[in-house]
């Protein structure tokens, strides 16, 4: 054995670490708060069906081709995969639907019949700048451990500059979006992706336009729930040799001489180990609540950089009227006030854009048998839930505006005995301590945000971090990148320190 790691919490990075360093020959102990593995990737039960209650959308997937497949497995043999056509399907006011498609040109003929030819054309210069952008970014900023605006601009030299600058660090996304839309709806449509990494459009950089050029290239189901994915990477993890405790929580990481020793646990326990990877979210390791002693490894997130926070019911509900794909988006009708709402006056939106994830449907609306059927409905929500635990009143007004705009746009949900299991902010917080239920670590608000994230490596010797609040950021394949990333660093500094 190479030495002793203890991986703190079973999130998606937490998994992919625990792999990499088992099947790297180290000593690799997993300690986890619940009961099974997944972290925001988790299942709630409503009338007795389990239903994914955190991330439904899956993208990226050469990130899990590349880990299965360094452990000697292929993905798609050990996860049950489908490939969407339907990308999504977007309602306005006034019955205005439109269908993304995985294909740019099938999307582009669906804007230009809902919006216009110019606008087609629009949406084609922006899937080639949202390209552009990834590619810019993927190898120097993604897939590298700590990077720093300067690192990124002379990444390749001269060039690195101009291709800096080309990808507008500087403009919101709101704006850019602007320069590729006259129509408000596409706008906003696109405009949504930023919520993937808890931001407003308003205030996140144009270089999240990114994110749609990921789904541009590929949304998959899995066919088990997301779920599966967890309970997958646990078993390999298992297989190479790494331990898992479930049910226990860890309340201190012990340093002897300035350098790791182990970690205590609530029961008391003491597990000793060379090295320590923190999954827990970086704002509970700023909070001391991993021990004072590894508490300034990590700069505090103020309230106000906190990202989305949501409210979540999961359902097992009968439906009528609107003809649901998998993924489905019901647009407020002012997008500005829904975030002046979330992030300038942190209270619930008056009037939500909500998501609705129909797990027994796939694009083709021949498979669903009709009956009841599995939902994830989600509004975004101020992260909140340290202060205001939003209550009964409030949680209750919002469940209807909610359902009530989900009617005005064509879907009735039958709420009576759909068995709903509600999150709160302050349930997200329970869940994920300190955070306040912000979902996916300090917003991206302004250029410098991506930069700000903490990086796998500390400056205490044997302590790394990794999950969704760590670069390279948020989103299950990213913040599986983060486990992988953590794991490298410290594979690459425990042989230095061997040398
Ligand atoms: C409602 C929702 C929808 C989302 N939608 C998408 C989507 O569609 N697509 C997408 O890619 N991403 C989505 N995301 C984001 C994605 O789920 C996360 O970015 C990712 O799963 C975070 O993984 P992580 O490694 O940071 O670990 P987390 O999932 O944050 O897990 C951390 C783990 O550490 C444990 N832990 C914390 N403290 C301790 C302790 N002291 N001792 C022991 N254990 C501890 C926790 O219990 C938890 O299990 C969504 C998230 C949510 C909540």
């Amino acid at each position: 054995m190479k030495g002793k790691v203890i991986v703190v919490g079973a999130g998606v990075a937490g998994l992919v670490s625990a792999l990499e360093l088992a099947r790297a020959g180290y000593d690799v102990q997993v300690v986890e708060r619940q009961a099974a593995p997944g972290g925001k990737m988790r299942q709630v039960f409503a009338g007795g069906r389990p239903v994914d209650a955190g991330p439904t959308v899956f993208t990226m997937r050469w990130v899990f081709e590349r880990i299965f497949g360094d452990a000697g497995r292929v993905f798609a043999e050990e996860v049950r995969l489908k490939p969407l056509s339907i990308l999504a399907r977007h309602a306005w006011d006034g019955d205005h639907r439109l269908d993304l498609f995985a294909g740019v040109e099938q999307s582009a003929d669906a804007i230009g019949a809902f919006a216009g030819p110019r606008e087609a054309e629009g949406f084609r210069q922006f899937c080639a700048r949202a390209r552009d952008v990834y590619q810019t970014l993927e190898e120097p900023f993604i897939r590298s451990p700590q990077p720093t605006p300067i690192s990124l601009a002379f990444s390749s030299g001269l060039r690195g500059l101009t291709d800096m600058w080309r990808i507008s660090p500087f403009s919101t996304l709101w704006s850019a979006l602007g320069d590729h839309f006259q129509d408000p709806r596409l706008r906003q449509l696109f405009g949504r992706y930023a919520t993937y990494c808890g931001s407003s459009p308003f205030d996140a950089p144009a270089t999240l336009m990114l994110v749609a050029h990921v789904e541009q290239d590929g949304v998959w189901i899995i066919e088990d729930g997301m779920h599966a994915l967890a309970q997958s990477l646990e078993s390999i993890a298992r297989e190479n040799g790494a331990q898992f405790k479930y049910g226990v929580e860890v309340e201190e990481v012990l340093t002897t001489a300035g350098r790791i020793s182990g970690v205590r646990l609530r029961n008391g326990e003491v597990l000793e180990a060379e090295n320590v990877i923190v999954n827990a979210d970086s704002a509970a390791v700023a909070a001391g609540l991993l021990g004072r002693s590894v508490a300034s490894t990590v700069s505090p997130l103020r309230r106000d950089q906190r990202s989305l926070s949501a409210m979540t019911w999961v359902m097992n509900a009968e439906t009528r009227g609107f003809p649901l794909v998998r993924h489905n988006v019901f647009f407020s009708g002012n997008y500005q006030a829904e975030f002046d709402d979330i992030f300038g006056r942190s209270r619930l939106p008056r009037e939500p854009t909500v998501y609705v994830c129909a797990q027994d449907r796939s694009d083709d609306a021949a498979e669903f048998q009709g009956g009841r059927e599995r939902l994830l409905v989600l509004v975004n929500a101020p992260a909140t839930g340290d202060s205001d635990r939003f209550t009964g009143a409030e949680a209750a007004e919002c469940e209807e505006r909610t359902f009530a705009l989900l009617a005005r746009l064509g879907l009735d949900v039958d709420r009576a005995g759909s068995d709903t299991v509600l999150t709160t902010p302050a349930g997200f917080h329970d869940l994920f301590p300190a955070t306040g239920g912000a979902l996916y670590g300090a917003a991206s608000h302004g250029w410098m945000a991506s930069f700000s994230r903490p990086g796998g490596k500390t400056r205490i010797p044997g302590l790394y971090l990794a999950g969704g609040s760590v670069h390279p950021g948020p989103g299950v394949p990213m913040a599986a990148l983060s486990g992988w990333l953590a794991a490298a660093q410290l594979a690459v500094d425990h042989n230095s320190t061997r040398l």
